[in-house]
C-alpha cells in the first residue's frame, strides 16, 4: 500500500494517530550524543547531530549503529562515522555568541490589555506593573537602537507586542512610520509584525497594515467555546465573534499583509484538527500551534500527559499536510512549514531563538529585555534603550544559556534543531516537553524523505 493511502487512512483515526505517537516518542528518546536513527517505512535515515546531516543507510550499517546504541558506545559511534566518511569538524562549539548585532526588536508599544485571557506571561498585559503606553519618543530612540547599527542592503524586524498593541493605536502607528520613513533613508529593508488579540481591529487598521506589510498575528485558542473559554474579556465576556467580524476585512485583502492565527494549547483546546480546517478554510495565511509550558499563575499548563495528546494531534495535523501537499495542495499548518523547512536546511543552532542575541524586547520605560517574554524580568534584562545594550549582561546570557551548557540538552540528538527550548519557559519550569520536541522532530524528519520522495520539488 502506498504512503498517501496510508496518510488517507490514518488522518481521520484518532487512535491510530495516538498509537504512532506513543512509537515515535519510544523511538526518539535520548539514545545518542552523536546520532539519530529514523526508520521510515522504505529506509532508514542517519541523523548526525554535527551539522543535522542526514544520510539514507543500509539495513547493515543501521544494524551496527543500532548495537552501538544500545552499548552506548559513543566512542565506535564515532569511529563509525570516521570509516562511513561522514565525520566532520564540529560546527558548532561550545563558546557563547559575543556581542552579536541586533537585527529584530520588539516594543511593547502599550503595556495593558483589554482581555483577562488567564495564563497570559503577561499578567493581563501590564507585566505585574502599572498600565502604560510606550511614548512616542521612546518608541523613536528604540528604532534608532535597531537601525542605526545597520548598514545598507541589512533587514531589520520591528515587532509591536503589548498587551494588546493596538490599545495604543496613534502610538504604533507613528512608530511605524518614523521607521519606516528612517529605513528608507538608509536604505535599510524593514520588517513589520504585531500580534494582536484581534478585538480592538478596525476596517482602517486593515489599509494601515496593509499599506506596510505587516506579518499579522491573531491569537486564537481555537473554534468559539475552546477560545471564549480561555480568552475572556476583561468583564467575562466572549471574544470570538466579535474577532471573527474584526478581522474580516484583514483577511480579505492581504496581499502585502499577511494574517496568521496561533492557537496556545492548554489542557483545554487540544483539539488541534479541527481548528487548523476552519482557520485555514476562513483565509489565514498560516496557522500554527504553541503548548502552554509556564504561565504567570500555573493555570492552564501542560503536563507530560497533555503533551502525549499534543504530539497525537500535532502529527494528525502533520499527516494531514502530507496529505493536502501529495495532492498539490497548500496547507499552511505552520509548525510543519517550519519543521521541514528546518530539516531541510539541515538547521543547526546553539540557541533556540535569537533572545537576548539578535534580538530584544522593550519595556514601555525603555528597558531592553532578553525578549518580550522577559519584559520586566531582572533575569531578562539587556540594559536601556537610552544607556544601549548592556554587553557584558549580554555576553553571560550568551555564554550561559548556550546548548552545550544546558543539561541534558548535551547529550540530547535533537540538541542542534531545538535550541534547548524557550529560555523563559526552562529557566523557571525545566525541561518538561523534551519528549514532544523530540517525537515532533523525528516525525518530520520521517515527513520530509516521505514528501521529498513521493513530491519531488515540492517545496520549490
Ligand atoms: S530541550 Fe531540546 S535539546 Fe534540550 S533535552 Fe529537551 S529536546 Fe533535547
Ligand atoms: S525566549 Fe522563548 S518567548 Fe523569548 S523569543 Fe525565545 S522562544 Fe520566544
Amino acid at each position: 500500500m502506498s504512503t498517501e493511502s496510508i496518510v488517507k487512512i490514518i488522518n481521520p483515526y484518532a487512535k491510530i494517530t495516538t498509537g504512532l505517537a506513543a512509537h515515535i516518542t519510544e523511538q526518539s528518546g535520548a539514545k545518542s550524543a552523536h546520532i539519530h536513527l529514523v526508520k521510515g517505512s522504505k529506509n532508514t535515515q542517519l541523523f548526525i547531530v554535527n551539522g543535522s546531516r542526514r544520510h539514507q543507510i543500509t539495513p547493515e550499517i543501521e544494524a551496527r549503529l543500532t548495537r552501538l546504541i544500545e552499548l552506548n558506545d559513543e566512542q565506535s559511534i564515532q569511529y563509525e562515522l570516521v570509516a562511513l566518511g561522514l565525520d566532520a569538524p564540529a560546527l558548532i562549539d561550545d563558546k557563547g555568541l559575543q556581542e552579536p548585532p541586533l537585527h529584530a526588536l520588539s516594543l511593547a508599544i502599550a503595556q495593558k490589555c483589554n482581555m483577562g485571557c488567564s495564563y497570559c506571561y503577561a499578567e493581563q498585559g501590564d507585566f505585574g506593573g502599572s498600565s502604560k503606553n510606550m511614548s512616542f519618543d521612546m518608541a523613536k530612540k528604540s528604532i534608532e537602537l535597531l537601525i542605526n547599527g545597520r548598514k545598507k542592503g541589512d533587514t531589520v524586524q520591528l515587532t509591536f507586542l503589548g498587551g494588546e498593541p493596538l490599545m495604543n493605536r496613534q502610538g504604533l502607528r507613528l512608530a511605524t512610520e518614523y521607521a519606516a520613513n528612517l529605513a528608507a533613508d538608509r536604505e535599510i529593508i524593514i520588517k513589520f509584525s504585531m500580534t494582536s488579540n484581534g478585538t480592538l481591529m478596525r476596517i482602517d487598521d486593515a489599509d494601515f497594515f496593509e499599506q506596510y506589510g505587516f506579518s499579522i498575528t491573531i491569537s486564537l485558542d481555537g473554534l468559539k467555546d475552546a477560545h471564549d473559554n480561555l480568552r475572556p474579556l476583561k468583564n467575562g465576556a466572549g471574544s470570538y465573534d466579535q474577532i471573527m467580524e474584526n478581522i474580516k476585512p484583514l483577511l480579505a485583502i492581504q496581499k502585502n499583509m499577511q494574517v496568521s492565527a496561533r492557537v496556545t494549547v492548554t489542557p483545554d483546546n487540544i483539539n488541534l484538527a479541527e481548528a487548523l480546517d476552519e482557520f485555514i478554510d476562513m483565509g489565514f495565511h498560516s496557522v500554527g500551534f504553541s503548548p502552554l509550558l509556564k504561565s504567570s499563575n500555573g493555570k492552564n499548563e501542560m503536563s507530560k500527559d497533555d503533551l502525549k495528546h499534543l504530539l497525537a494531534g500535532m502529527i494528525a495535523c502533520g499527516l494531514k499536510f502530507e496529505h493536502a501537499t501529495l495532492q498539490g495542495k497548500r496547507y499552511p499548518f505552520l509548525n510543519m512549514v517550519n519543521a521541514l523547512k528546518e530539516i531541510g536546511k539541515a538547521t543547526h543552532r546553539p540557541y533556540p531563538c535569537g533572545a537576548g542575541a539578535g534580538y530584544m524586547g522593550v519595556s514601555a520605560d525603555g528597558e531592553l529585555a532578553a525578549c518580550h517574554r522577559f519584559v520586566n524580568e531582572p533575569k531578562g534584562k539587556m540594559g536601556t534603550v537610552e544607556d544601549g545594550i548592556d554587553r557584558e549582561l549580554q555576553n553571560i546570557w550568551l555564554t550561559d544559556r548556550h546548548v552545550q551548557k544546558q543539561s541534558p540538552c548535551n547529550v540530547c540528538w535533537a540538541r542542534y534543531l531545538c535550541g534547548g527550548g524557550c529560555h523563559h519557559e526552562v529557566i523557571d519550569k525545566g525541561r518538561t516537553a523534551c519528549d514532544y520536541i523530540r517525537g515532533w522532530l523525528h516525525f518530520a524528519i520521517q515527513s520530509h524523505e516521505r514528501i521529498n520522495r513521493l513530491v519531488p520539488g515540492w517545496n520549490k
